[in-house]
């Protein structure tokens, strides 16, 4: 093929936006593999070198908008380190993401220090990768969402807002006790997200503790069975992780 239809057919893949495929058409040609591919290979090569690009762009973006503070790996995620709770099998299951299809619900449950918010962040970054979206908010943090755009007339909205990434991962629910105003808040949101879209929580409290926390055992009550119709449990049990790492420093020797 001649330089200039070379750069012809090099401008033409940037008009149509395909900027991937155009910056590497020239040294794809030369490649000496090249020469003993099937047309129908080569051009399925030709495609990848846009569409893989395009699609890490893409995850990309919706690990950035997901508000996802920081990355964590399923892979970094060491199950042995836990005394009980999360068996391989669950642990396989929930990293399939199959949940989220399913609009299913996921708590994860337990003390400080043992991998919830880990396995929160990392089920989020997998979900970021293939395709879907996600939105990262402590409990507290949304609460005043809901409720500024409450005091704004603007909570309808605010509900369907949040209802819109296939998962929500909601860090820290339970942490503090909450207002009968933030309380409503709360069962509305889980209520405007049952059936339609999967929630991730984490939580240091067991249910048995919701009515305390959301002041009002009725509105518990009304949240709980909306979270738990479709639900994965997971209550973790161990000791802190971050033992671990004073465990290896010598700061703790009595385990
Ligand atoms: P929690 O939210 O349950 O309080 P975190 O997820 O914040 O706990 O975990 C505390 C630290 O320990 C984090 O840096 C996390 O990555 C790490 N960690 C916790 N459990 C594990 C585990 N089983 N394997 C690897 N790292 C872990
Ligand atoms: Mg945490």
């Amino acid at each position: 093929m001649s330089q200039i239809s070379v750069s012809l057919l090099t401008e033409r893949m940037e008009s149509l936006g395909l900027t991937s495929m155009a910056a590497s058409f020239e040294s794809y040609l030369g490649h000496p593999a090249r020469h003993e591919q099937p047309l129908v290979e080569a051009i399925a090569d030709l495609l990848e070198t846009e569409s893989i690009p395009r699609a890490e762009r893409k995850a990309r973006m919706r690990l950035k908008l997901s508000g996802i503070p920081q990355e964590k790996g399923l892979d970094e995620f060491d199950l042995d380190w836990l005394q009980g709770g999360l068996s391989k099998k669950t642990f396989a299951e929930l990293s399939s993401l199959a949940f989220i299809d399913r609009r299913e619900n996921v708590v994860l449950m337990g003390p400080s220090g043992l991998g919830k918010t880990h396995l929160l962040l990392a089920l989020g970054a997998k979900a970021c990768r293939e395709g879907y979206t996600a939105y990262y908010i402590t409990a507290m943090d949304l609460l005043e969402r809901l409720s500024r755009a409450r005091e704004q007339g603007k909570l309808k909205s605010r509900l369907k807002w949040f209802c819109k990434p296939h998962l929500l991962l909601m860090d820290e629910v339970g942490y503090q006790n909450l207002t009968p105003e933030q309380a409503t808040l709360f069962f509305q949101l889980v209520n405007a997200r049952y059936e339609s879209g999967s929630i991730i929580m984490t939580t240091n409290k067991t249910f048995g503790k919701w009515g305390e926390i959301m002041a009002d055992d009725a509105v518990a009550t009304a949240t709980l069975d909306r979270l738990l119709h479709h639900v994965h449990i997971v209550s973790l049990q161990g000791d802190s992780y971050r033992m671990k790492d004073r465990m290896k420093l010598g700061v703790v020797d009595f385990l």
